[in-house]
């Protein structure tokens, strides 16, 4: 039963056979609880749900594959929703082809949910995009991240004025907390994506940091290594050690084992698979010094020391560049 209560009136009780009231505390946990046998059905391809926001990943050898397979996943989606009285929003239904060769117009794909039984189909045809948001994250065809780094750098941009405003009025400490609160957590989110994209992308962001920085010490000449700042590759290889602290057996493959044998990392045959976070930690975990590798301290002076180390390294991406 569902009852409003507005300004101290109270309405009628109305029976809720199917679904959870939007807005509820209990909501979310029911809807989940709803939906969490939607990943036992047999698929192709890797489903992961955020809530109400549901994804599937499929990987194949050739587009005919790749076509085949997402199509017989969204057939067994479509059944399962159809089983437990959901609807699927086709109009917020979208696919994004990603492919490292030449985007041409055949790479397009018929992607549907058929509603037809097979007959006559004129089922809607699922839009392609070369651009996703997902989780507040802007991912594109060619993992480019460019309109990751674009928005990023408008939310800064913005955020920078007002920094520049706010230093008449606080001290530095309150600007520094301002500062991690506003710009390094938007930095850092998402960064083990976009973060090893190429130099030229993510200069825009690394001068409008500088900038920020300046704000926040109130002198123009401060450089970001002389600061207390991370800068934004700093962040990067920061955040992917402590990524690989917390989960130590990542999903590509099991990088930790370098620990033990430093030889085993295959080098990617192609440029872009260099950029992956998981190969530049086989990269980067060869040169961590010994007392952040078998860690032992307690997570405050872990971090500690581990912030000490890389802002050692201005450049760290140079530091690499003999291994990879
Ligand atoms: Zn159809």
């Amino acid at each position: 039963m569902i009852q409003v209560k507005i300004k101290g009136e109270t309405s009628y009780p109305k029976a809720i056979n199917i679904g959870v009231p939007q807005g509820s505390i209990l909501g979310p946990k029911l809807f989940l609880l709803f939906i969490n046998d939607l990943h036992e059905c047999r698929m192709n391809g890797m489903l992961i749900n955020y809530a109400d926001d549901c994804l599937l990943v499929n990987a194949a050898k050739n587009k005919n594959m790749l076509q085949k397979q997402l199509n017989k996943d969204l057939e067994t989606i479509k059944k399962w929703c159809d089983g437990n009285k959901l609807r699927i929003n086709l109009e917020k239904t979208n696919y994004i082809f990603f492919s490292l060769k030449e985007k041409k117009q055949e790479d397009t794909m018929s992607v549907k949910i058929h509603e037809c039984n097979n007959n006559n189909c004129q089922c809607y045809e699922i839009k392609s995009l070369d651009n996703i948001k997902y989780l507040g994250i802007h991912i594109d065809s060619k993992l480019n991240w460019k309109k990751q780094i674009q928005n990023l750098n408008n939310y800064l941009k913005i955020t920078n004025y007002h920094i520049y405003y706010l230093r008449n009025y606080l001290d530095f400490n309150s600007l520094k907390t301002t500062y991690y609160a506003l710009i390094q957590s938007y930095i850092t989110y998402g960064i083990l994506a976009y973060g090893s994209t190429y130099d030229t992308h993510l200069k825009v962001l690394k001068n409008l940091q500088k900038n920020i920085i300046r704000n926040v010490y109130k002198n123009k000449k401060i450089k970001v290594q002389n600061s207390i700042f991370l800068n934004i590759q700093q962040l990067f290889i920061y955040r992917m050690i402590m990524f690989y602290e917390k989960y130590p057996l990542p999903p590509i493959n099991n990088v930790h084992n370098l620990r033990y044998k430093t030889n085993t990392c295959e080098i990617p045959h192609r440029e872009k698979f260099k950029q992956l976070y998981t190969f530049i930690y086989t990269k980067i975990h060869k040169i961590i010094p010994e007392n952040i590798k078998n860690n032992n301290q307690s997570k405050n002076k872990f971090k500690k020391t581990l912030k000490d180390w890389i802002k050692e390294q201005e450049h760290p991406f140079e530091l690499l560049k003999e291994y990879m």
